[in-house]
């Protein structure tokens, strides 16, 4: 099993930094070296100035054997996603994927995800944070224009997890609303980069998305180019484990099987 896509990465990082074929380049370099074909660009909606369709036409036209993607993710950030989501709906002909991702429980300006932020959690009692997360991943699906959730269950992300936990439970619910609203869900290797350890999401939730038929992307969510396609021999593994047999590419944010066998 080779996964040929990445889905999920940042030129930007966590700056604004605009678009020019010099920022872009040494990705679709690190695509080759990795045997990716297909990448999606998709900085944080925030940086939305940075972003620039003329740059990423002039990179197709020079990388024609790499699929890129004209994508973005757009969160649920009190204060920037009503610019972000904005945005998306003016250009969403010319973008071909969009990431949605919930990074702040209601209430709160900073981002849950935060490295050692587990006051948020704590605050909430576990149990109590995953259900509010879930909650914040249900307003995201229905406030639309978006393809695919990213990192599904990221609110594990410290290490954190309820009593008796079962994430195919607790998940089961928000990927049936995820199917029927047409969406597909990413295979993360960011979580491995993080105090929990571990691929978004966990492999029963990948399993329960198999069973629902839900389309399924990889991701490494790099913010550099290094981080391209990082760890896929190891989500490679736990896809084949949760039944995985497929994943999909995206164009125009229509979805397209790709064969694992
Ligand atoms: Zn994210
Ligand atoms: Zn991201």
């Amino acid at each position: 099993m080779f996964l040929t896509c990445d889905y999920h990465t940042h030129p930007q990082g966590h700056h604004l930094r605009p678009y020019t074929v010099e920022l872009l380049q040494p990705w679709i370099d690190q695509c080759r070296t990795k045997h990716i074909r297909s990448i999606a660009f998709t900085d944080h909606d925030r940086y939305v100035g940075g972003f620039d369709f003329a740059v990423i036409d002039q990179l197709r036209e020079q990388n024609p054997e790499i699929e890129i993607l004209a994508g973005i993710e757009l969160d649920n950030d009190p204060v920037t996603s009503v610019d972000g989501l904005r945005w998306v709906e003016k250009n969403w002909d010319r973008l071909d994927f969009v990431l949605g991702s919930v990074h702040y429980f209601s209430g709160e300006t900073e981002m849950l995800d935060r490295a050692g932020e587990t006051r948020q959690i704590e605050a909430r009692g576990v149990s109590g944070a995953f259900e509010q997360y879930i909650r914040e991943l249900e307003k995201l699906v229905s406030r639309g224009h978006i393809d695919c959730l990213a990192h599904l269950d990221l609110v594990k992300i410290h290490g954190l997890s309820p009593h008796g936990y079962d994430p195919s439970q607790r998940f089961r619910p928000i990927l049936e609303i995820a199917h029927k609203a047409g969406l597909a869900i990413e295979a993360s290797t960011a979580g491995w980069r993080k105090a929990v350890g571990e691929q978004y999401p966990h492999t029963a939730i990948l399993q329960t998305a198999v069973e629902l038929q839900i389309p399924i992307t990889t991701a490494s969510d790099a913010h550099s180019y290094a981080q391209l396609a990082a760890d896929y021999d190891k989500l490679a593994a736990i896809l084949d484990r949760a039944g995985v047999t497929a994943t999909v590419t995206f164009q125009r944010h229509k979805s397209a099987p790709v064969s694992l066998a």
